[in-house]
């Protein structure tokens, strides 16, 4: 397995097509937005590809079945020259601010069925690429951010 260089814009987009069956299936509505410039990250693109999909796996998981109008956005920001952030937010219900922490440890886990180890996982893949992970929630928006460095250019 090699580190490679990639554009974001691309893995976004496999990540979309990939979830594509889900979405139609769940009805979630997904909206992308992007104001970034072309950025390219460097290393393990199945890791992160992997890391969006279980965010967003988990937001479709609370936004079915009940909620009304149910949204993932996915929001590419420009921090400075060298980092990049991701935000993966939905409107569903609010996680409880004593446990906003508590679900990036392992085995935790809300679901009959959950392995309680997709948050674990994703941050740290993200923290080994040098990024972070941090979730903040409030009534009816939880927003799930990853800040990257970004690969420079030469050309
Ligand atoms: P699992 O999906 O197996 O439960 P995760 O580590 O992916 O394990 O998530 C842990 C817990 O974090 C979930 O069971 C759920 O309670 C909570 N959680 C994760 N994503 C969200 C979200 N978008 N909105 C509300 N709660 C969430
Ligand atoms: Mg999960």
């Amino acid at each position: 397995k090699e580190k490679v260089n990639f554009p974001l814009n691309e893995l976004i987009s496999e990540v979309l097509n990939f979830l594509y069956p889900s979405i139609l299936d769940s009805k979630v509505k997904i909206i992308k937005e992007n104001h970034t410039k072309e950025v390219f990250l460097c290393g393990y693109k199945d890791e992160i590809r992997q890391v969006l999909i279980n965010i967003i796996f988990n937001a479709i998981d609370v936004l079915t079945p009940e909620s009304k109008n149910p949204t993932i956005e996915i929001i590419l920001k420009n921090i400075n020259a060298t980092k990049v952030q991701i935000d993966i937010a939905n409107n569903g219900p609010e996680i409880p601010a004593n446990l906003v922490q508590t679900i990036f440890e392992p085995f935790f886990t809300t679901k009959t069925l959950g392995t309680g180890l997709g948050l674990f996982v994703c941050k740290e893949i993200i923290e080994k690429h040098r990024g972070t992970l941090t979730c903040e929630s409030q009534k009816s928006r939880t927003v799930f951010s990853i800040i990257l460095p970004i690969q420079e250019q030469s050309n």
